[in-house]
């Protein structure tokens, strides 16, 4: 892997880092450096809580929770750096004990083999706390923490499209309060949370987050860990990595509007620390991948490309524009030498690799939302 550390200052509000790959543990540490997270934390005394998404019970392959080689990551570069105040906390959804999550998605071996201690805050007290009047209980740990590393996973959400960043927060208030935010309609809500709750440094977990539903059951492989210092840009972002828009998920909207972050990815400065790997174990399919991967034809993709594109086809079958007639995509590497109106039975391609097709939607990686548009042309 190679990776190309351009940074020499602490990362700003507008930065995103991007670092692709499969080694995940060298690549949260080499993202973590060049954001100089420890200059973002300061004082070596701080109490560092990292909220890992441990929604259910289940292993991270499968899209829901965080891959905890991402949490050994953290620690490993946190006591690299003399932090030694380090704290995992979760509490998973309403109906999902906490406890059997932590089994399920291997955090607690993580937290054997580095000693480190992990709340559960469905066993948390909690504290009243208040955004523009509405009141919201959040766990004291939560609270507590002087410094929190926000770890969602990049996916899918059945009610609000995408669930990411500020979403994530959800698991730092009890049980009885989930059940009112559902009952708020989860928007304002959450939004508010995030006025309360500390999001110092987000890490995400962009490997194989679900397709459209935040308990899992079709991941689709990226390979990538992303970094950002704004929640609301995060979720911008990710928006735009899922084939949406922050018009879609008002969440995020509302939580601009409260002075949370910035949804304005024009002004944005994306650092790629390395470039997109060619995905070498092949991309295990689900029924409802291997649906929508019947429209493409994959020759040396990159995780990211292919990720992508299986996103912006996923908001098309959502909306019902994919038919048997629609035509084969090609992607990969493989189609770099390619050139004319037609190759292989694709009339079109997707990323800078197919620029010798007559169409195509340029970039490297494109994302799911420039791709949803470019194949809307094509129906
Ligand atoms: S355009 Fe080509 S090199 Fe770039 S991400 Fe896609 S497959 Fe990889």
């Amino acid at each position: 892997m190679r990776v190309h550390i351009c940074y020499t200052a602490i990362m700003n509000k507008n930065d995103i880092l991007i670092i692709h790959g499969t080694a995940y543990r060298e690549m949260t540490k080499q993202l973590l450096e060049a954001a100089h997270l420890s200059d973002m934390i300061g004082s070596k005394n701080k109490k560092i809580a990292l909220k890992p998404n441990l929604v259910n019970a289940s292993s991270p392959s499968y899209g829901a929770t965080t891959h905890p080689e991402l949490a050994a990551g953290v620690i490993q570069y946190l006591w690299e750096h003399d932090f030694s105040d380090i704290t995992i906390m979760e509490s998973s959804w309403v109906g999902e004990k906490t406890e059997r999550a932590f089994y399920a998605s291997g955090f607690d071996h993580l937290c054997e083999a580095y000693q480190i201690p992990f709340a559960d805050l469905q066993q948390d007290s909690f504290r009243l706390c208040s955004s523009g009047g509405m009141k919201i209980k959040v766990c004291e740990k939560a609270l507590d923490a002087d410094f929190v590393i926000n770890m969602p996973v990049l996916k899918g959400h059945a009610q609000t499209h995408i669930t990411c960043a500020l979403k994530n927060n959800k698991g730092v208030i009890p049980n009885s309060e989930k059940r009112r935010f559902h009952a708020l309609g989860l928007h304002e809500p959450i939004a508010r949370l995030n006025t309360i709750v500390r999001n110092d440094f987000i890490l995400v977990d962009n490997i194989c987050g679900d397709l459209d539903f935040e308990e899992g059951g079709n991941p689709v492989t990226m390979n990538r860990i992303l970094g950002f210092a704004d929640p609301v840009l995060c979720d911008a972002f990710v928006c735009d990595c899922m084939g949406f828009t922050p018009d879609d998920v008002p969440y995020i909207r509302a939580a601009e509007k409260l002075g949370v972050g910035s949804t304005d990815l024009e002004q944005a400065r994306i650092r790629l620390l390395n470039e997109p790997e060619v995905d070498t174990g092949g991309f295990p399919k689900t029924d409802r991948i291997q649906k929508l991967a019947s429209h493409t034809e994959e020759r040396e993709a990159c995780s990211a490309c292919y990720g992508s594109l299986i996103h912006a086809l996923g908001r098309l079958d959502e909306e019902g524009l994919l038919s048997r007639s629609f035509p084969k995509i090609a992607i990969g590497q493989g189609f770099r030498d390619c050139a004319g109106s037609s190759f292989g039975g694709c009339a079109a391609g997707v990323g800078n690799c197919t620029r010798g097709f007559g169409r195509f939607c340029p970039g490297c990686p494109p994302k799911a939302s420039a791709i949803r548009s470019f194949l809307e042309t094509l129906i």
